[in-house]
């Protein structure tokens, strides 16, 4: 049993949720002059005005950067609204490592990315009601054996065909029938391959989307034609540092290429694995490379599906049925943000120009048309705060590398289920980009002395084998005869602060749900190299201005 354990250590990624949506937003005239106080960007006076006058709603004047409590359905985000959910990064038995380590077959690795539909699981955990998966995307290593399985069909799940594909450095190619290699061809370079493999998926209508660039298989490639990053793979895990500068500066000078930006992703990435991954974005967007974010799970075994969760936005025509194909379109036009999970965080995010016109998260927005006014809905996230980040275009420094320059235009609370407000923002006439993040509180309930434990433990930041150190820190937690022989789950047995085994995975090496809190530990936020009172929530894509030009 002992062995079995060690052999997962290297490779479990566990991560869950269960944030509660469910409870109705209070009516809109509280507002908590307390928690205002903390943020920086607030006027309190303007506010305590406006709330000890007793006028009605209408009357009150609000001022900008407050959001008010908001009646509305907390779960905004849903495919009649347009927005489909899912996971873009998930293994099965056709990937080699998932099979030695345990994984699972196609059909049963489908039915856990489902699980959350089944009655005995929202029985238990009823937030999770509206709450399941629309879509997941297979990428399994190098292959698209799993494409032409009888067994790659679903009833209720909207499947996207995809490879990870690559070696060192690796990429998911979502929209292919065929395998795409990453060794070079003929006389080519290899980074000569990836920017021609880059070519053939866009040739068969496919997307490449860079994986974890800086968690040790670094994306050192210099490759700009790339159309999406994903800067939240698995827990977001601010103690798990990613890369070292040895990694880095062996993959740069073996290789011959350097990728622009990567250097100041690693050196200003200070918080985590996917913080550096976020940076290496942001330093994209900077070189006016408008591309979306996405997120995935990159389950092999054991965790379920959807932590985190990507959300796609659509548009579509009111009976048109939507496929991989119109989910694809989505992530093109950029309209995606991150979730922790399933019943994380969500935000609606959308630009209005001087003359009225609006335009949807992830839209390049045209110069010469604002102050823009940013229409922000958060919900799910009560006790959090919303940061609106933006960053200047910026030509590259003398050796051809860019450094983003991120800049707070403004930090909120959020002080209910539902909260709406409007911030302005003015972009520089050399161009800019923004986008938001969300912040949760980092737990809600004073956790046993074991999970305290389980904290100081991930209180400390990792290097390359940050992954085992949580890894170890979780084990214990698990129910290990429960896990080799997953015929004994009993849902009635579930506690809230254990990992609670899920009745979808029938095979040793169960599939195992993090109840909530355990959750937030995970996904939680550093600041400078220390752990924070925030648990990473959502992230958005990006607005985008050009330079003004004459
Ligand atoms: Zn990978
Ligand atoms: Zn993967």
């Amino acid at each position: 049993m002992q062995r079995l354990v060690f052999l997962i250590l290297p490779i479990v990624w566990m991560g869950s949720s269960g944030c509660p949506d469910s409870a109705p937003s209070e009516p809109p005239t509280d507002i908590s002059v307390d928690a205002l106080e903390d943020s920086t960007d607030t006027s309190v006076d303007a506010l305590e005005d406006s709330t000890d006058t007793g006028e009605t709603e209408e009357d009150i004047t609000v001022p900008s950067e407050v959001l008010m409590n908001e009646e509305g359905p907390t779960n905004m985000l849903k495919p009649d609204e347009g927005w489909y959910r899912g996971d873009l990064h998930y293994h099965t038995n056709y990937s080699g490592d998932a099979l030695d380590q345990g994984g699972d077959d196609l059909a049963i690795a489908l039915a856990i990315a489902d699980a959350w539909r089944e009655p005995v699981w929202v029985e238990a955990h009823p937030e999770y009601a509206g709450n399941s998966l629309d879509f997941i995307a297979v990428t399994d290593h190098r292959t698209t054996e799993g494409l032409t399985d009888p067994a790659f069909v679903h009833d209720h799940l909207i499947l996207i065909p995809g490879e990870e594909f690559g070696g060192a450095g690796h990429a998911n190619i979502f929209g292919i029938a065929d395998h795409i290699p990453h060794e070079p061809q003929g006389d080519e370079s290899q980074n000569d391959r990836l920017i021609d493999a880059i070519e053939e998926a866009h040739n068969v209508g496919g997307i490449f989307s860079v994986n974890h660039p800086l968690d040790g298989g670094n994306w050192i490639w210099d490759t700009p034609n790339i159309d999406a990053i994903e800067v939240w793979n698995g827990p977001w895990a601010g103690f798990i540092l990613g890369t070292t500068a040895e990694e880095l500066e062996g993959g740069i000078s073996g290789a011959g290429v350097e990728n622009p930006f990567i250097r100041d992703a690693f050196e200003k990435g200070t918080d985590g694995h996917n913080h550096k991954a976020l940076r290496f974005w942001y330093n994209h967007l900077t070189a006016g490379l408008h591309i979306p974010v996405l997120g995935g799970s990159d389950r092999h075994m054991i965790i379920p599906a959807g932590l985190p969760t990507t959300y796609i936005e659509v548009q579509k025509e009111a009976d048109e049925e939507v496929s991989w194909s119109t989910l694809l379109q989505g992530i093109q036009d950029g309209a995606t943000q991150v979730s922790r999970s399933p019943v994380g965080a969500q935000v609606l995010l959308q630009a209005t120009a001087t003359d009225g016109e609006e335009f949807s998260l992830g839209s390049s927005l045209p110069a010469n048309r604002g102050p823009w006014t940013l229409n922000i809905t958060v919900s799910r996230a009560a006790g959090g705060i919303i940061r609106i980040i933006r960053g200047p275009l910026l030509p590259p420094d003398a050796d051809g590398r860019f450094h983003a320059e991120p800049d707070v235009l403004a930090e909120l609370p959020i002080t209910s289920d539902r909260v709406h407000g409007t911030v302005e923002w003015t972009p520089s006439p050399s161009g800019e980009w923004l986008h938001a993040m969300v912040f949760e509180p980092f737990l809600e309930e004073e956790p046993p002395e074991e999970i305290a434990q389980l904290i100081e433990e991930l209180s400390i930041q990792f290097t390359a084998d940050g992954l085992v150190a949580m890894a170890e820190a979780l084990i214990p937690l698990l129910d290990i005869p429960v896990m080799l022989n997953p015929a004994q789950c009993d849902p009635a047995l579930w506690e809230p602060w254990k990992p609670q085994c899920m009745p979808a995975d029938p095979f040793p090496l169960a599939t195992f749900y993090l109840p909530d809190n355990l959750e937030r530990i995970l996904h939680r936020v550093f600041e400078d190299g220390s752990p924070t009172e925030w648990t990473m929530g959502a992230i958005t894509s990006a607005f985008l201005v050009p330079a003004i030009t004459d």
